[in-house]
C-alpha cells in the first residue's frame, strides 16, 4: 500500500524487492505496527517526500530465504525489522552499536536511499528483504502482531528509559498515552520504577492503571500544577506534536530530564521557558529508537517480563481510517496491519 501524495489515500500497488544478497533475509510479512511516524512522513512533516512511497517499521514475520553467507536466522525464523535496515557499520557510533546514531547516516526502512540508489520502502507489504544484521529475533512467546510495535514503540521508549537509568526507587512520569506511552508504562514498571501517566484523555484513566501506572494526571486547562511538589526523577515525553511544554518543567527534580521521544512537524519547532530550566538546572533531551543489540534487548525483557502491547488488528484495507483514528487520539493503542488480509495470491 503505498501514498501517492500527502493527501492520500494509500493505493495498493506492485513493486519489486531486490534480489537475495549474499548477506540478505527475504521476510514473509505477516504483520506490520501503524506508527505516527508513517504519518508525518506521508503528510511531509518532517521533510519532503518522493512518492509513491510505502511505510511502516514494525515489522514482524518469518525468514522465507536466506542468502548465501546469511547465517544467523533459518527457514521459517520468526522475526522482526524496526525503524532501520542499514548503517555503515565502521563509524564511533555504529561500532558502539548506536547505529541509529551513525555518524554517514542510516539506512531508514522506509524514506531512505538505499546504496543501490533506490528508495527504501516499508513495511505495509507483503515481503521484505534485509541484511541479517538489522533483523531481530522475536522469542518464541511474543505473538508476531504483538512483535511489530515492539520494533518502533517498544524500542523508542525503552532506550531512554535505560539510558536515564529508570529502575527502583525512581518516580518517573510518561506523558501521552499512546502506541508509545503505554509500553513506556509497562516496560518502566518492569524495571521497578513508580510511574504517574500524565494524559489529555480522562477516558484513559483506567487504562493508565492497568498498565501499571500508580497515579495519573489528566492534562487539561483546569489542571492545578503548582499542586505538584517536584515530583519526578524523569518524564518521558512521546507526544508527537509541538505542545505547551512548560508546565511539565516544573514537575522534574533537581538536575532531571525531560526527554522527547514523540516528534512534532519541522514547521512547528516546540519553544520553552529557559526561565523554567535554570529553577532547578532541569534538561530536556531527544531520544530515537535504539540499537539493533538494544532492540534485541528490549523485546526480550519484554518476554522475560510478559510484556505485550494492546492492539488492534485491521485489514490493510483499514489503514487510512486507522491513520484517522491516531490523529484523532482515538487509537487503543496501537493498530497492528494483518497482512493475510492483504496478501495477493499470486506471490504467497
Ligand atoms: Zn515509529
Ligand atoms: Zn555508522
Amino acid at each position: 500500500m503505498a501514498a501517492y501524495s500527502a493527501a492520500g489515500p494509500l493505493k495498493r500497488t506492485a513493486f519489486q524487492r531486490r534480489a537475495l544478497g549474499p548477506k540478505d533475509v527475504a521476510i514473509k510479512l505477516h504483520y506490520c505496527g501503524v506508527c505516527h511516524s508513517d504519518i508525518h512522513t506521508i503528510h511531509g512533516d518532517w521533510g519532503p517526500v518522493q512518492y509513491p512511497q510505502i511505510v511502516g517499521h514494525e515489522l514482524a514475520g518469518e525468514v522465507v530465504a536466506v542468502g548465501a553467507s546469511a547465517g544467523r536466522f533459518r527457514l521459517g525464523s520468526r522475526v522482526g525489522v524496526g525503524c532501520m535496515v542499514n548503517s555503515c557499520r565502521h563509524c564511533a557510533e555504529c561500532d558502539a552499536g548506536f547505529e541509529q546514531f551513525c555518524e554517514n547516516g542510516n539506512t531508514q526502512t522506509y524514506g531512505s536511499r538505499d546504496r543501490d540508489g533506490s528508495i527504501t520502502q516499508g513495511g505495509y507489504s507483503t515481503f521484505v528483504v534485509v541484511d541479517e544484521d538489522f533483523v531481530i529475533a522475536v522469542p518464541a512467546s511474543i505473538d508476531l502482531a504483538e512483535a511489530g510495535p515492539m520494533m518502533c514503540a517498544g524500542i523508542t521508549v525503552y532506550s531512554p528509559l535505560r539510558r536515564w537509568n529508570v529502575g527502583p526507587g525512581k518516580r518517573i512520569a510518561v506523558s501521552g498515552l499512546g502506541g508509545l506511552g503505554h509500553m513506556a508504562v509497562k516496560i518502566a514498571r518492569a524495571m521497578g520504577a513508580e510511574v504517574t501517566v500524565i494524559t489529555t484523555s480522562p477516558d484513559k484513566v483506567q487504562d493508565a492503571r492497568r498498565f501499571g501506572a500508580t497515579d495519573v494526571i489528566v492534562n487539561s486547562a483546569s489542571t492545578d500544577w503548582a499542586k505538584h511538589k517536584r515530583p519526578f526523577d524523569f518524564i518521558l515525553d512521546t507526544i508527537p506534536y509541538r505542545y505547551d511544554i512548560d508546565p511539565f518543567i516544573p514537575l522534574l527534580k533537581r538536575d532531571a530530564t525531560l526527554c522527547r521521544v514523540g516528534v512534532g512537524k519541522l514547521s512547528e519547532p516546540n519553544a520553552f521557558s529557559q526561565m523554567g530550566l535554570v529553577g532547578a538546572r532541569n534538561a530536556i533531551a531527544g531520544s530515537n529508537t535504539g540499537g539493533i543489540r538494544e532492540t534485541q534487548e528490549m523485546i526480550d525483557f519484554c518476554a522475560l517480563h510478559k510484556i505485550k502491547p494492546v492492539i488492534t488488528r485491521i485489514p490493510m484495507s483499514g489503514i487510512d481510517e486507522a491513520w484517522s483514528k491516531i490523529v484523532a487520539k482515538k487509537a487503543r493503542y496501537r493498530y497492528v496491519v494483518d497482512m493475510s488480509t492483504s496478501r495477493n495470491t499470486a506471490l504467497t
